[in-house]
């Protein structure tokens, strides 16, 4: 395994970082997990009524530029970017969930940011065509 959980700075609790560099499209690791019909703050979306839950993606924060992202097929993590060691592994919620369980303001600092992280059925078109693996994922999670 290339990355760990541990503690955050402050109150900003346990994330996941990379142990080792992680070359680009390389998988970081397997989402094996219990499959549920509905989100929780800790699930991740994987298909329609789909929602994975295990340890890692509790602590696999968002980001609106992240280095990663999940393979909903394959069900893998895979960086999108080089990764430097000890970096934060982070993913743009925004490629998983139709509708998060928790939205929230972010504030990753990102020109990009998209600020209300709520679910990609609330984006607007526009920032739509941004998102990479959208439409791959679009047909999937409708
Ligand atoms: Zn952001």
């Amino acid at each position: 395994m290339k990355i760990k959980i541990v503690n955050g700075v402050d109150n900003l609790g346990k994330r996941l970082i990379a142990i080792e560099k992680v070359a680009k499209n390389e998988v970081i690791c397997k989402l094996k997990g219990k499959l549920l019909d509905k989100p929780t703050w800790q699930t991740l979306q994987v298909g329609p009524n789909k929602h994975l839950k295990n340890r890692i993606i509790d602590y696999l924060n968002h980001s609106c530029n992240p280095n990663s992202f999940v393979d909903t097929e394959k069900l893998v993590l895979v960086a999108n970017r080089t990764i430097k060691q000890l970096d934060d592994i982070t993913i743009n919620y925004l490629l998983t969930e139709c509708e998060l369980a928790s939205p929230f303001k972010c504030m990753c600092g990102s020109r990009k940011c998209f600020k209300e992280i709520k679910g990609y059925k609330f984006l607007n078109s526009n920032k739509r065509l941004n998102i990479p693996y959208l439409l791959k994922l679009k047909s999937k999670l409708q």
